[in-house]
C-alpha cells in the first residue's frame, strides 16, 4: 500500500490523498485552497505515471471538491465515486464556482481555473455509492470499500478500503456538533492512530486516545492506517 499526499498534508485545503492498493491506484477528494493567497490547486503533478482506475468523494465543501474537474480532465475514464447527497451538492458547489470564477475574470482579470464544458463532463462520471454499507465494485477488483455517514454536511461520509495488501479509512471532515440538517455521526471505525492532515501543528500520527481530549470533530481530514499484519 501507498498514501500520496497530493494536497491538503501540512496545508489547509486542497485536500487530495492518493492510494495505492491491490496495485491500483485511488484518489479520494481534490479541493482547493480557499486562502487567495496560496496556490488554490493540489499538485496533481504527483499522479503522473499514476494509472488512477477510481475517484472517491467525502463530501461537497470547495477544499475536497474544487479540483475535481481538474482531476476528470487528467484522467477522464476514471469513475467519480460519491453518496447521492454529494452527487446533488457537487452540482449546486460546482455551478457556483464557474459563476464566481466569471465574475472574477471581468472584474480581476484573474484567469478561471476551468471552463464549464469540464465540469459538465465531469459531472457525467459520477457514480453513486451506498452510505453505510460495504461493497465492491468491478472496476476495483480486490478492493472492499465502505462507507460511514461523517455528519458535517449532508452527503459526507467517511471511506474505508480494504484490500489483501493493507487497509485504510479517510474519515473525510467529521462533524460531532449537531446541525439543523445533519444529524450527528460518531465514526464507528477509528482504530489505532490517526494522521491530521490539514492541522499543521497537529500532523503527524496522534494516538486515539490523545486524539479524543481534543476537540477532534474539528480536526479533518483524517486518515487511519492499519497495515494488514499476515
Ligand atoms: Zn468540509
Amino acid at each position: 500500500m501507498q498514501v500520496v499526499f497530493v494536497g491538503g498534508a501540512s496545508s489547509v485545503g486542497a485536500s487530495c490523498l492518493a492510494i495505492q492498493l491491490a496495485e491500483q491506484w485511488i484518489v479520494v477528494d481534490a479541493g482547493v485552497r480557499v486562502d487567495r493567497k496560496s496556490d488554490p490547486l493540489p499538485d496533481l503533478s504527483l499522479l503522473e505515471g499514476k494509472d488512477v482506475q477510481a475517484i472517491f468523494v467525502t463530501h461537497a465543501h470547495a477544499d475536497h471538491i474544487g479540483a475535481l474537474p481538474l482531476l476528470h480532465q487528467a484522467f477522464p475514464t476514471a469513475p467519480i465515486f460519491a453518496s447521492r447527497g454529494t452527487s446533488l451538492l457537487m452540482e449546486v458547489m460546482l455551478a457556483d464556482a464557474l459563476k464566481i470564477m466569471t465574475r472574477r475574470a471581468v472584474e480581476e482579470m484573474e484567469l478561471p481555473l476551468y471552463p464549464e464544458t469540464l465540469v459538465a463532463g465531469m459531472l457525467t462520471q459520477v457514480r453513486p455509492i451506498p452510505v453505510g454499507e460495504s461493497f465492491t465494485l468491478p472496476v476495483l477488483p480486490g478492493i472492499t470499500i465502505q462507507t460511514s455517514r461523517a455528519g458535517h454536511i449532508a452527503g459526507a461520509v467517511s471511506l474505508g478500503f480494504t484490500a489483501p495488501d493493507g487497509s485504510i479509512v479517510v474519515s473525510g471532515d467529521i462533524s460531532s456538533t449537531p446541525q439543523r440538517t445533519v444529524i450527528v455521526h460518531h465514526p464507528k471505525w477509528i482504530t489505532v492512530m490517526y494522521l491530521c492532515s490539514n492541522q499543521p501543528m497537529e500532523r503527524g500520527f496522534i494516538p486515539i486516545d490523545k486524539l479524543k481530549k481534543r476537540a477532534w470533530h474539528r480536526l479533518s481530514p483524517m486518515v487511519s492506517l492499519k497495515e494488514d499484519t499476515h
